[in-house]
This record gives structure tokens, sequence and C-alpha cells, in this order.
């Protein structure tokens, strides 16, 4: 027999599928369309419900295309199990739901995404406290430790000002400290960084973004790492301490955040992201190659006052980013220059979108502080370091010369 030589990204993306028999030979793992499912006889079907037999008990809790999935994502951030969900604030909701519980402290990086961090105001309100710290640095996050400290949650690259947290040193500190360590990997996807390797206990991914690529559905993920001792972890209810430690943080997950909560990825919606992970590498190379030209090309215009990107030599993360990931991601904010009217800029790109999605092919841009970060105020975003004038851009596949031309003259005329 010979031996199966281990299988590269893509390879093991495109492939997967087929690691089970699918009717008719097909190449995709059909759309299950069906809420109910038949069994057997008795005996199975009290297997299932039981958790002692593979199997579906109902829609809300999963259904094989989404397993599909699951199993793909799994294999791309090198874990031992995933749920998918409906969004990926409903794969952040659905952690906060199943494993936090009123008198836990989290301790979470101040920037992250905006609606996180909405969903932690409203954790607050509920009575898990919540502290916010610069992530940049592993000592921020050891000062808010508290006896009641449970979780730590950072990203990878903030958005839109790209700082990058201090992956491995955050998990050095949670490994010794015995803390659930969270890491929302959606600005780098695993094809840039695996967190596993820095110890993160649960990896999030918001499949709208790369994974999915074509902003055409939505979608999140948890994937278990394997990483952190469940057995240790006291917010495990009785009924799921009866699985293998491994699963049972994601069996919780399962059955308290999508059977009591039910935010359900549908089959439709897994397929088209299955079918856009077939992609991510070959995209987000490009996406990266993209946002690097675009950065070196903005860093030296005269009618531009700042870049930030992990790419540029005078990032702070710099150096990190190079020691973790594959590339420095595709997206990148700046700050027009005094006497260049932003807003008259945006309007004469021609390739670029005026859009606030990102990690689409096509490439997107937004003016930041009058609109995503209108709500907070000029005091709080002076506060966080987003200027009035700061433009994020999620670059996409486009050729190279077209996007880098569109930039150039839209700032030559404005
Ligand atoms: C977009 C995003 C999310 C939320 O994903 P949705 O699918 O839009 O709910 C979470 N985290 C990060 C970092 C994101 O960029």
């Amino acid at each position: 027999m010979s031996e199966e030589r281990k299988r590269g990204f893509t390879t093991s993306i495109l492939h997967a599928d087929r690691a089970s028999p699918i009717e008719h030979g097909a190449l995709h793992k059909p759309l299950h369309l069906s809420v109910a499912y038949g069994y057997r006889d008795a005996a199975d079907l009290v297997a299932v419900f039981q958790n002692r037999a593979q199997g579906y008990a109902y829609g809300r809790q999963g259904n094989p295309t989404t397993a599909a999935l699951e199993a793909k994502i799994t294999a791309m951030e090198g874990g031992v199990a995933s749920v998918c969900f409906a969004t990926g604030m409903a794969a952040i909701g659905a952690i906060a739901i199943a494993l936090l519980k009123a008198g836990d402290h989290v301790v979470a990086s101040s920037f992250v995404f905006g609606n996180t961090n909405s969903l932690l105001a409203t954790l607050a309100a509920h009575g898990t406290a919540v502290t916010f710290v610069d992530a940049t640095s592993a000592a921020s996050v050891e000062r808010a430790l508290t006896p009641a400290t449970r979780m730590v949650f950072v990203e990878t690259i903030a958005n839109p000002r790209t700082q990058v947290a201090d992956l491995d040193a955050i998990g050095a500190l949670c490994r010794e400290r015995g803390l659930v360590y969270v890491v929302d990997n959606t600005m780098t996807s695993p094809w840039l960084y695996r967190p596993a390797e820095s110890d993160a206990s649960l990896v999030v991914n918001a499949l709208t973004k790369y994974i999915g690529g074509h902003g055409n559905a939505l979608g999140g993920a948890v994937t278990d790492t394997g990483r952190f001792d469940w057995t240790r972890y006291p917010n495990i209810a009785d009924n799921y301490r009866r699985q293998k430690p491994a699963l049972q943080a994601v069996t919780q997950l399962r059955k308290k955040a999508l059977r009591d909560f039910g935010a359900t990825l549908s089959a439709e919606q897994a397929h088209h992201l299955a079918i856009g992970a077939e992609t991510l590498a070959l995209r987000l190379d490009r996406q990266c190659a993209n946002a690097q030209a675009l950065a070196d090309f903005l860093v030296h215009h005269p009618k531009v006052h700042a870049v930030h990107y992990p790419g540029l030599a005078s990032h702070p993360q710099h150096e990190r980013v190079r020691a973790l990931f594959r590339a420095p991601g595709a997206l990148l904010s700046f700050e027009t220059a005094d006497g260049c009217d932003m807003m008259a800029m945006l309007n004469r790109l021609q390739v670029a979108i005026l859009s606030s999605n990102l990690g689409d092919n096509r490439t997107l841009v937004i003016p930041v502080a009058q609109t995503i970060y209108w709500e907070m105020g000029a005091a709080r975003r002076a506060e966080m370091g987003i200027a009035e004038t700061l433009v994020r851009v999620s670059v996409g596949i486009e050729d190279t010369a077209d996007l880098v031309g569109d930039f150039e003259q839209a700032l030559a005329a404005a």
C-alpha cells in the first residue's frame, strides 16, 4: 500500500467532499434541504439523540451540507471540530451565550470589530464583566486579569487601523493561567495564519469575508483547536461532560447556541461558502500582493498623510507579522493630507467601490469616521486613533495596474 502524501491546503479543500462516497459520483457535496431525518429503528433514533451515533436530529442543529463545510474549516485551521453559524456575529455570540455566565470576566482587545464591541457591551449588561485592553502587548492583557477571568478575546489584524495582537505571548499567558483564548481569524483566515500555532483554544472565522470571498453569502464558524483542557472549565454542563474532553465545548456550542438560539447556517449558504473556500489561497495571495503594491504607492504620495498596513516596514508590528503570518493581509487604511479633499477623492474612484463590506473579490473603500465610526463621536474616535480623513480599503483581486492607477488618478484630481 502506498503511503498517502500529506496534501497541501488547496488540494485538501478541493478533494474533501469525496473523502466519503457521494451519490452518482458527484464532485460536490449535494444540497441537503431536509429539515428532519428518518431512522432505521428506534435504537438508531435514540443513539443519535443521545450523541452516541453520527446523525442529524433536526435542521436547526446542522445538516450534511453544512457538516461538509465544517470539516473543511476544521482541516484548514488544523483543529479538532467546528460549528458553523448563520453569520460571523452569530459565531461570536454563540461563544458568549454557550460558554460564559454572569459573574465571569472577559479581557478583550479594545480594537475589535465594531459589532463585536457592541456584543461585548451587551454581555456586560447581562452580568459578564468585560475589560478592554491594548492587545498589541500581552503585558496589558496580563494586568487586566482577575480571579474571575475566564476568557481572552482578540483579533489577528484590527480593522480599520491594522494593529496586530501579541498573539504568541497572549497564547502563552492564557496557557499558563488556564484561560480560554479566543482568536477571531477573519482578517487573516487560515491561509495566512493558524491561531492554533499560538495556542488559541477557539478560532472564529467570519466566513462572509475571505473564506467565502465573493460577497454573496453570510456565515460564521467556531473551531476548537484541541489545545484547551475543557475538563478544567467550570461552565460545561454535566450532559456534555460525557463527550471526549476535546469535544465538550463544541458540543455545548452546537446544543446551547444552535439548538436554543437557532442562528443556523442554511445548506444553500454553506454551499456558496464551500465553493468560495476552494479558491481562498489563490484569491488571498493576489489580494495581499495588490494591498502591498497599493500601500507602497500611497506611502510615497504627497497627498497622503499616513498609511496603515502591516506590510510596510514603518508599521509598529511589522516584524511580528513577518514572523507569524504568510502575508500581511489585504486590508489597509490611509489618511489624506491637509489640502486633499478626501470625499472628492472617493468620488473620483472608478474601480474601487464605495461599500461597507470587506473580504470581497472587488476592492471596496469607505470613509471611516463619517460612517462605521460615526455613532461613537469625535472624542472616542480620537482616543481610538481614527482620523477624520481615514479611508479604509479592502483590497480585491483586480489587475494591480488598474487598482493603483485608480487611486493615482483620484488623488491627482482631489
Ligand atoms: C465581519 C466580521 C465579523 C462578523 O461577520 P458577519 O458575518 O458580518 O456577522 C466578525 N469579526 C470580524 C473581524 C469581521 O470582520
